[in-house]
């Protein structure tokens, strides 16, 4: 990718592939892929296998019993000398089955929409795209592409698999929907604790002295877990979920919350946690009970993540289009590589909008510049 020509030739032979990669996005999202169905997970990624089969790519199926199995794809020689570049994706969705009724496959003024499209079918698509593109182009780099089945409730099968693949990699892309028309290159992480309360119940008419209520506990509680945020340090806690009590004439016996974490800072995690496992009741009589812990570690944009966003700059700017960094509150696969000390750029697929909403649907003219540019950085990038 040194001189304007080769760029000029990668858009091109992209956009021979645009009516393939249509197609198959629509007969992608036509299989529905709820995280919590394996079939129906297993049932898309193995399209996407025969697809990779046709580019001589290497599957290796990791068999799962509670949610689809994980996919590893290895493309380019195996006597290469060069590392891997892992490209991270996911084929389950948030929706349910039938989804597709109410949100059909549809292209409509240059977007289209469908259940899972943007987040993320119409990414790992592009990747194999790009894949294709440097096949056609006699450019070989060993290239693994991880599938994951279980990104959307929290990867608790697939990372410790995508922490190894990360160690062996040069770099890691992953294919998450663009933030606007910006890569990623720090997210947050996140934690998620239940905090439980048991109090002591009583008629509280008769018996009010002797009852002590974990509804009041709770309370005092969420004052002061609301507490630990920090916006200077991009630490953020929300109690999100509460619940508690039986009858408004019973001092509550029982109650609880659900707390969500975001964590901009690698050194804040540990922090974060020991408050939450500190915690104390306020009036003796209650028991708590904290659950949980942190999730995901925060993506930091390490100097390895800045020169890979400096080199798609570049590239993109000889593609013909500008391209900016982002930073998310929101939390991927990404987070547990880039914690690994592995370069990691993240928001490399689809531009569009509405992931996990009824309006989902990616931006058609993109898709070209993008996958264009995803090939070029498997291209280059050492
Ligand atoms: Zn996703």
């Amino acid at each position: 990718m040194k001189s304007t020509m080769n760029a000029k030739r990668m858009l091109e032979t992209t956009q021979t592939k645009l009516p393939s990669y249509l197609e198959r996005l629509e007969a992608l999202v036509r299989v529905e892929s709820p995280s919590e169905d394996p079939a129906a997970v297993n049932a898309a990624q193995e399209r996407v296998a025969g697809w990779a089969g046709e580019l001589e790519g290497k599957v290796k199926r990791h068999r799962q019993k509670k949610f689809g199995d994980v996919y590893e794809i290895r493309f380019g020689s195996r006597r290469s000398k060069q590392r891997p570049i892992l490209i991270l994706g996911h084929l389950d969705t948030v929706w349910p089955h039938g989804t597709l009724k109410t949100m059909p496959w549809r292209s409509q003024e240059g977007k289209i929409f469908g259940p899972g499209v943007l987040d993320m079918k119409a990414g790992v698509m592009m990747a194999l795209t790009a894949v294709e593109v440097l096949h056609d182009m006699g450019m070989e780099r060993p290239v693994t592409l991880l599938l994951n089945s279980e990104e959307e409730v929290g990867s608790p099968v697939s990372r410790p698999i995508t922490e190894r693949l990360a160690k062996e990699s040069s770099a890691v892309f992953v294919l998450e929907p663009a933030q606007v028309l910006a890569l990623k290159t720090a997210r947050k992480g996140i934690a998620n604790y239940r905090v439980e309360i048991t109090g002591v119940a009583s008629h509280s008419g008769v018996d009010f002295e002797r009852g002590h209520s974990a509804v009041l506990e709770l309370a005092r509680q969420i004052e002061r877990i609301s507490g630990f945020t920090d916006l200077s340090r991009g630490l953020t806690v929300n109690c999100g979920v509460i619940a508690g009590g039986t009858r408004s004439n019973v001092i509550a016996a029982e109650a609880c919350t659900e707390v969500d974490v975001r964590i901009a800072r690698a050194g804040d995690a540990a922090r974060v946690d020991r408050l939450f496992q500190r915690l104390k009741p306020f009036d003796p009589a209650c028991r708590l009970t904290v659950t949980g812990g942190v999730n995901r570690p925060p993506m930091e944009r390490k100097p390895g993540t800045a020169v890979l966003f400096k080199q798609a700059k570049r590239i993109a700017a000889e593609l013909g289009f500008a391209l900016d960094e982002a930073s998310t509150g929101g939390g991927s696969d990404g987070n547990f590589t880039a914690a690994l000390g592995v370069p990691t750029l993240d928001g490399m697929g689809a531009v569009g909008a509405g992931a996990h909403a009824a309006h989902e649907h990616i931006v058609a003219e993109h898709i070209v510049p993008r996958t264009a540019l995803l090939a070029a950085m498997l291209a280059t990038v050492e």
